[in-house]
């Protein structure tokens, strides 16, 4: 049985010290911040009045329940007052920038989530402090102090705990899950919470009786194998507090993506695959930035009563070009059509990637003259 085996692996591991960092409200602080207009006031970043989808909420604006990923017109309906505010992710990049530098005064081993989230690994760090809530705490204070920014922080000794500690007294604080705390304090949350448990999941559990940590600590792997596949052994363990992945500083990126919302909804083939073009442009040239391609092309479409649905299909070799990123995507479009709804998004994002560099090697034929 591999889950119990990784179980008693692990009393032989370094107990190491994890810190998630996680910026409150990254997007909204920032406007505030840069406006004072904006400040004290409800603010959704992204999405307009009518369309859209917010992007992130000011503390002011989540009080009337508007949340980030929540289409702006129910946004608008459940604030009035609320004040949309066109994103500046340049400025955004720059302050994630500045936060960074703060992170690597302590460790290099950063592993980034997202603009405004990342864990830490400080079980060696540069200042050779013992105590990891001491260094979540002169992290946050410089963070405040570079960027004007508020930071709330999860220590704990691993990634999963760390980030269910970063929410527990956010915004502007910090919370931490000892080693002698971890398996109490997952036995008694609801699996929902569990990152990487979406509501599906959740529902699932549900119907087998799953419905907190403990529930799920008391059923067998094999149980958990069959009715999950290979994220049964990953339950398996968090139901525990058991986390091995390490903090991972050059996290591969997984996907390169790009979506538009339109101002009328779209019911007819050619228009759908006139969007595609801009789209298909704008993944190649962030792939090429970065000196990447990728083998999977997945299209998303959403429709006009918020419906979403993919699309995929996986080459045997890497995307040459825009163009080619263009055709596959119509090709799996033209299936959907005619439509009966109206589309109100299209996206397009391109994964299974590896570098270039990478991509033609493979494609080299074998015993090319002169290598
Ligand atoms: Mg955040």
């Amino acid at each position: 049985m591999e889950g119990a085996d990784q179980v008693g692996e692990d009393a032989q591991r370094v107990i190491r010290k994890i810190i998630h960092v996680d910026m409150d409200a990254f997007y909204a602080s920032v406007e505030q911040r840069d406006n004072p207009d904006l400040r004290g006031k409800p603010v959704a970043v992204g999405g307009s009045a009518a369309r859209g989808v917010v992007a992130a909420a000011s503390y002011e604006a989540r009080v009337f329940g508007v949340r980030s990923a929540m289409p702006s017109v129910t946004a608008k309906r459940r604030c009035p007052d609320l004040i949309f505010v066109k994103p500046r992710f340049e400025v955004y990049r720059a302050v994630s920038q500045q936060i960074r530098e703060v992170f690597a005064e302590h460790t290099d081993l950063i592993e980034p989530l997202s603009l405004d989230e990342a864990y830490l690994d400080v079980t060696q760090n540069k200042q050779g402090i013992p105590i990891a809530t001491d260094i979540a705490l002169m992290i946050r204070d410089r963070i405040r102090q570079v960027t004007g920014l508020n930071a709330s922080a999860g220590i704990s000794y691993n990634k999963f705990l760390a980030k269910l500690a970063s929410d527990l007294n956010k915004p502007n604080g910090q919370a931490v899950i000892t080693p002698a705390r971890g398996p109490s304090f997952v036995a008694e949350l609801a699996v929902g919470k569990f990152h990487g448990i979406g509501p599906a999941t959740a529902a699932k559990m549900q119907r087998l009786g799953i419905a907190t940590g403990a529930d799920l600590r008391d059923k067998p792997v094999e149980f958990l194998r069959q009715h999950f596949g290979k994220s049964g052994d990953w339950y398996f363990r968090i139901a525990r507090g058991i986390d091995h992945r390490p903090v991972e500083p050059h996290r591969i990126r997984k996907s390169v993506g790009a979506e538009d919302t339109f101002d009328c909804d779209i019911f007819d083939l050619d228009a759908a695959c006139r969007e595609i073009v801009p789209l298909a442009q704008k993944v190649w040239r962030a792939c090429e930035g970065k000196g990447l391609t990728g083998r999977t092309v997945t299209l998303k479409v959403k429709y006009a009563d918020f419906q979403q649905i993919t699309r995929s299909r996986t080459l045997a070799g890497p995307v040459g070009g825009a163009e080619d990123l263009r055709a596959i995507a119509v090709g799996l479009m033209q299936p959907l059509f005619p439509v009966e709804k109206g589309v109100r998004l299209l996206g397009v994002t391109l994964s299974s990637l590896e570098s270039v560099d990478e991509a033609q090697e493979l494609q080299l034929p074998l015993g090319l003259p002169g290598l």
